[in-house]
């Protein structure tokens, strides 16, 4: 998924120096903040995938942290607090932590934890499939032109999410009849062409993305590039 940016705010230098060290090695991109308001100056100057927040920090602690920045965004957050304050926690995870972790940490479960966020960050993109202005949501089972929604059969959804699947790339009639209608179907395959002619209506003006490619098949493409 590209660059993983780790904004780490702790003010016990040794320590923040230890993490960095070791994240980095990870192949993660670590911002450091040594108190809670350098953290949420940075958080605004810096693009970031996660947070690694210390509870007791100056000026501000990790809790007020968490609470603004949660006003303006849901980037994963990871808490670190001291032994004695895990009673506080279920106030911290009220205030939308994603998790904890107690010092002193193995710096491999502090890996582990980072690795389970960047699983959810990664399976959340991937239920999303985008082009131009058609938004396909896999998991809901919508489909978006622009914001507005398209009221699509089973078998027009399956037939548009093969397309959005692989865009520019063409995909045979045979191809989409054994995914959308499954290797089992006696029919013919101008079921396909039947099919796609409606989903074009349904689509309107972007209707036109999904081109003919003729003896073949079909393609989600934009004519304008060709
Ligand atoms: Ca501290």
């Amino acid at each position: 998924m590209g660059e993983f940016t780790i904004l780490l705010v702790e003010d016990e230098e040794s320590l923040a120096s230890f993490i960095q060290t070791e994240l980095a090695f990870e192949g993660y991109q670590i911002i450091w903040a040594k108190d809670g308001q350098e953290a949420l100056e940075l958080f605004e100057a810096n693009p970031v995938d996660l947070i690694l927040l210390d509870w007791m920090l100056p000026k501000y602690d990790g809790i007020t942290v968490a609470r603004r920045i949660r006003k303006e965004s849901a980037v994963p957050i990871i808490m670190m607090t001291a032994r004695n304050q895990t009673t506080d926690i279920v106030l911290g995870l009220d205030t939308g932590l994603d998790d904890y972790l107690t010092k002193p940490f193995e710096i491999e479960e502090l890996f582990a934890r980072i690795r389970v966020i960047e699983r959810r960050l990664t399976k959340q993109e991937k239920r999303l499939l985008t082009y131009q202005k058609l938004t396909l949501d896999i998991a809901k089972h919508q489909v978006k032109v622009a914001d507005e929604e398209i009221y699509l059969t089973p078998k027009e959804f399956g037939v548009l999410y093969e397309l959005m699947k692989t865009p520019e790339e063409v995909k045979s009639r045979d191809a989409l009849l054994d995914s959308v209608w499954g290797y089992d179907f006696l029919g013919q395959t101008n079921v396909v062409d039947v099919y796609v002619r409606t989903l074009r209506n349904k689509l309107a003006d972007n209707g036109r993305l999904i081109q003919t490619v003729r003896g073949v098949g079909y393609v989600l493409r934009d004519a304008h590039e060709n």
